[in-house]
């Protein structure tokens, strides 16, 4: 049996899919599948690649689980439930969100939040070799992908206290930013946040933040910061990616930046609709590398998958069946001169210096 090195994955949006497509999560993706397979939910959202067994399977121990809405301007299809038009609504949406995932913990012991030092000391023990697959548990650290549903900075504060320990200013433009699609800088309430953020000792996600407000945010923010799931402009030449030089900041902040393996965000010009073929395994390989080389270290490196964050199977590479086949990057990179060490760090080893980092006591 090959050995699976531990992965902690730092962007799924879980309950954006629970709630929107009514996923079970306790399910298996291939269980989900065939849930849906009559009807119109894969061509919204694609077929699922996450699902329990696979995060087992996958040794997929330690997940960033976003709470995610869209705001209504973004005009969201039909099928869309969870629109915002205001900070009011935004919480409401962000706060059941949250709910869902102590909920999931509740029903389901396999899963656990993720709020302290000593709570993901007890995640990864159950990852230790000697365990067994009943035994490991998933651990999921909240992350707020966007920071309307904050409806003044103070704020902030309710959310940590409700175990919120990641939050990303915008995805589109925010009260607090400028973000994709909509350039701007830190308004002044967002330097207010992460003035509060920095007191609580809360991490911040630079994802999606427009090029202005992305530097403010790097240069003035005083605690931990990361780029959950932004591949290199190279390979995704929108403001939605990072340039060479915003990874390098980053980077010197001693931040880490999750690489996406989306297609559309790894091969320029690729559609929707345009054969998986055509982005190799490879490819996310070439992203994870690039990093590396820019910054001279793997230490700013890991992946933030994104799933099942509005693509699905169809939009990976072929080799990705499920969240499982991340392992396979393993000898990818191992092909490429990665030591095992190395591949580790990539895996799970930067993403937990940063949770070491920003997890209170
Ligand atoms: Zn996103």
């Amino acid at each position: 049996m090959t050995t699976r090195s531990l992965i902690v994955d730092a962007h799924e949006d879980i309950a954006f899919n629970m709630h929107v497509f009514g996923r079970d999560y306790t399910n298996s993706a291939l269980a989900i599948r065939q849930r849906e397979a009559r009807t119109p939910i894969p061509t919204h959202n694609g077929n699922a690649l996450l699902g329990k067994t696979e995060w087992l399977l996958g040794h997929v121990g330690v997940i960033f689980a976003t709470l995610f809405a869209v705001p209504a301007r973004h005009a969201p299809a039909a099928w869309e439930t969870q629109p915002y038009h205001d900070a009011r609504e935004a919480y409401a949406h962000a706060s059941a969100q949250l709910d869902s995932y102590y909920r999931l913990a509740e029903r389901d012991e396999t899963f656990r939040l993720i709020g302290t030092q000593a709570d993901l000391d007890a995640v990864l023990e159950t990852w230790a070799e000697d365990r067994d697959l009943p035994d490991r548990r998933i651990g999921l650290v909240p992350l707020m992908e966007g920071a309307d549903p904050i409806i003044e900075p103070e704020q902030v504060e309710e959310w940590f206290e409700r175990g919120v320990r990641i939050v990303g200013l915008a995805w589109e433009g925010t009260a607090y930013a400028g973000g994709t699609h909509e350039p701007g800088p830190l308004t002044p309430a967002g330097y207010q946040l992460l003035e509060v953020m920095a007191d609580l000792g809360m991490i911040l996600d630079l994802s999606h933040l427009a090029e202005e407000a992305y530097y403010q945010a790097v240069e003035s923010y005083e605690g931990v910061t990361i780029a959950s799931h932004s591949n290199p402009r190279r390979f995704l030449p929108t403001s939605r990616g990072l340039s060479d030089d915003m990874i390098r900041r980053l980077a010197e902040r001693g931040g880490v930046v999750g690489i996406v393996p989306y297609n559309r965000f790894l091969k320029p010009g690729w559609q929707r609709h345009d054969p998986r073929q055509e982005v190799p395994l490879a490819a996310v390989v070439d992203a994870i590398d690039h990093v590396c080389q820019i910054t001279g270290s793997v230490e700013h490196v890991g992946i933030g998958s994104d799933f099942d964050g509005g693509f699905g199977v169809e939009h990976v590479p072929p080799e990705i069946d499920t969240v499982t086949d991340l392992q396979k990057l393993g000898d990818r990179l191992a092909g490429r001169g990665f030591t095992p060490d190395q591949i580790d760090q990539i895996f799970a080893g930067n993403w937990l210096r940063i949770l070491r980092q920003g997890l209170p006591e």
